[in-house]
């Protein structure tokens, strides 16, 4: 373990400890210290765990690299649709996705009008797992590939994945339209390598789309360590809007767009880490956790998130601010 001076994300000396937390997803045992920077209020894990230390934090039931059942029978109704409705650019297909698309749990993911489409166009997912998410979209139509340090040869879907990280993969420079990186930035340690290689690899007029949890959201400030998504010690650095923004900005990227995402269950599962403290859980747990309570509660985190302008997630679209534009 290694005690560390200086922000990760600003390199502001401003830091000082802030809380201890520990596993509670997976439970593996220990406590660790939980640092805010008050210039660009990253919280991070400090002192930091070595790359082998942190291994033990990411038992089998963490990650999910299962192949994708395409016999299915909603499999292939979803496949379907991805190919036939979701790439068309028509009103009416405008307003059947919007019923369609809460349905199908895959389409949720890809949300046409956030992932950028393009036919033919080059995407890169970044923390891919078994390529389930870049095997729909090259289903849509794009050329896809996917780079994991964790995802395993025989587990992959029919997709082109590299089983190293980002650093270490080979890829050419400005080759792609589309780089994704969604909720995979809270797990490295060091930001600034993501954001060079993306610089380096990702086309001019690219897009580059990231998703982290929000570490400024209301409810991470009600709930403080029982909110979920600080998932310590695999979220290693924790952002918000300023880190983002701060990252952008240093490497040459421009914000296009940003919206924050309501989490249906923070609530719930803020309450069942607050139960499991107190051992009074086993006969409450498939209640708190139920779709109908979740349901009953969503017009609730809607409306705190709208209010605060805050919410659990925090989705980034920014390009490369090429020479010459403002
Ligand atoms: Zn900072």
């Amino acid at each position: 373990m290694i005690l560390i001076e200086k922000c990760p994300v600003c390199l502001s000396n401003k830091i000082k400890f802030s809380f201890k937390n520990k596993d509670r997803i997976t439970n593996v045992k220990g406590e660790f210290n939980l640092w805010n920077c008050s210039k660009c209020n990253a919280y991070f894990i400090n002192p930091t765990l070595s790359k082998i230390e942190l291994f033990d934090f990411y038992p089998n039931i963490y990650y999910s690299f299962s192949k994708y059942d395409k016999t299915n029978i909603v499999r292939k109704f979803e496949l379907w649709y991805l190919k036939n409705i979701m790439t068309r650019k028509d009103t009416i297909n405008y307003h059947f996705t919007k019923i369609i698309n809460p349905i199908l749990t895959s389409t949720k993911v890809i949300k046409k009008r956030y992932i950028p489409f393009i036919k033919e166009g080059k995407l890169l997912d970044i923390g891919c797992g078994s390529g389930d998410f870049i095997d729909k979209m090259k289903y849509m139509g794009m050329i896809v590939e996917g780079v994991d340090p964790f995802a395993k040869k025989d587990s992959l879907n029919n997709v082109k994945i590299h089983c190293v990280e980002l650093e270490k993969a080979h890829l050419k420079n400005k080759d792609f339209d589309v780089i994704t990186l969604n909720h995979v930035l809270e797990h490295t340690q060091n930001p600034h390598v993501i954001f060079s290689k993306v610089k380096r690899i990702l086309k001019d007029k690219g897009i580059f789309v990231i998703g982290v949890p929000n570490s400024n959201s209301i409810f991470s400030k009600i709930f403080k360590e029982y909110w979920i998504h600080w998932d310590t010690p695999r979220h290693v650095i924790m952002h918000n809007i300023n880190t983002l923004n701060y990252l952008a900005k240093i490497h040459g990227f421009k914000i296009i767009s940003t919206r924050f995402v309501s989490d249906t269950k923070v609530i719930n599962n803020a309450i069942l880490n607050i139960l499991k403290e107190k051992k009074r859980l086993s006969f409450l747990k498939n209640i708190i956790m139920s779709d109908v309570i979740a349901m009953l509660l969503w017009p609730f985190y809607k409306s705190i998130n709208l209010i605060f302008r805050s919410g659990d997630h925090l989705e980034i679209i920014m390009t490369k601010n090429i020479k010459g534009e403002s």
